[in-house]
């Protein structure tokens, strides 16, 4: 490890080996101070992340990934977000813990894991006892696994593509598939499923894949790693979401959303593969539940209550 992990930065596997303390940035166009845009009590996570109080997600600024097609582009390509120092995201965490959320969910979080874990231990010191969500695009190194692993209850990684072609298309990373396909197994590992007398999920890993219209070729390669890898020591879950993104504007066929055939196409491999242990979502196309960040409320008051806003500056604790 590094004596500062962001000089030279190699937190994540495009080892950009640039000086962030310095104000240097790579490729997810971030420098060390963290950044988010927002932070609320989120109702639509899989089961055992929402709970019966709502998780208390955290959405940061900037990605190692930025896909062509990013539902949060506000803030992974557009830079939305408020400079929050240390004491002012541990004070965060613990407003979510006040609202009521059941655990703390830090979303693509991964460019800025050590002032993250800062935090978490300034808060934890601070009185907060939920556990840690680490929602993330799969893309990570082993030791961010490791380093990460004492303090999450659950890993939500997702597995986007295991086609070096799809990658580098999609957000110009052809070692996508080896890097997902040695973290994955690592969180697994590292964060065992364990369950509660209920039945449901306390801790472990939920694997998720968005289908890609005109792609189930690539989604059932997925789901048949899935299946060789992961069935059994980790959940799956099946997402049916994808959208073109008003004002990215992409080729055919990701110009479309999914169509009934493509959904039950992929419902069917799931089956065919015997993976039952997990979730799918429902097929509703239409755009209105993608978030705006930019206004007060960015999801439905369904989905969401707020907690935190970039535009009110940094927080009380
Ligand atoms: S975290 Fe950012 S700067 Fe560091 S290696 Fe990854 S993309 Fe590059």
């Amino acid at each position: 490890m590094n004596p500062d992990p962001y000089a030279p930065c190699l937190l994540c596997p495009r080892v950009c080996a640039v000086d962030r303390t310095r104000g240097e940035t790579g490729f997810c166009g971030e420098t060390r101070a963290v950044r988010a845009a927002c932070a609320c009590l989120h109702f639509g996570e899989e089961p055992p992340v929402t709970g019966p109080r709502g998780s208390g997600t955290v959405f940061f600024t900037g990605c190692t990934l930025r896909c062509r097609a990013c539902q949060n582009a506000q803030l992974s390509r557009n830079g939305l977000g408020a400079e929050l120092s240390v004491d002012d995201l541990a004070g965060i965490f613990l407003r979510l813990q006040r609202e009521g959320a059941g655990n703390v969910n830090a979303v693509t979080g991964t460019h800025f894991l050590p002032g993250i874990l800062e935090a978490w231990q300034a808060a934890c010191a601070r009185g907060l006892a939920i556990p840690l969500v680490w929602n993330s695009s799969g893309y990570e190194t082993v030791d961010t696994v490791r380093m990460l692993a004492p303090h999450v209850a659950f890993f939500l990684p997702d597995l986007k593509t295991l086609d070096p072609a799809l990658a580098a298309y999609w957000f110009k990373a052809p070692d996508y598939p080896r890097r997902a396909a040695e973290a994955l197994p690592a969180m697994a590992e590292a964060r065992p499923l364990e369950r509660g007398p209920d039945g449901l999920p306390t801790r472990g890993v939920i694997v998720r894949h968005l289908v890609l219209p005109g792609r189930i070729d690539a989604t059932r390669e997925v789901l048949a790693w899935f299946s060789e890898h992961l069935a059994g020591r980790a959940l799956l879950s099946l997402m049916s979401q994808y959208t073109p993104i008003p004002g990215q504007p992409l080729e055919p066929p990701f110009d479309r959303g999914l169509t009934p055939g493509e959904w039950d196409a992929a419902l069917a491999t799931l089956e065919e593969l015997g993976i039952e242990d997990g979730y799918v979502q429902d097929l509703e196309p239409g755009t209105e539940w993608l978030p705006d960040f930019s206004r007060e409320r960015p999801f439905s008051a369904e989905l969401s209550r707020m907690v935190w806003h970039a535009r009110d500056g940094a927080p009380a604790g």
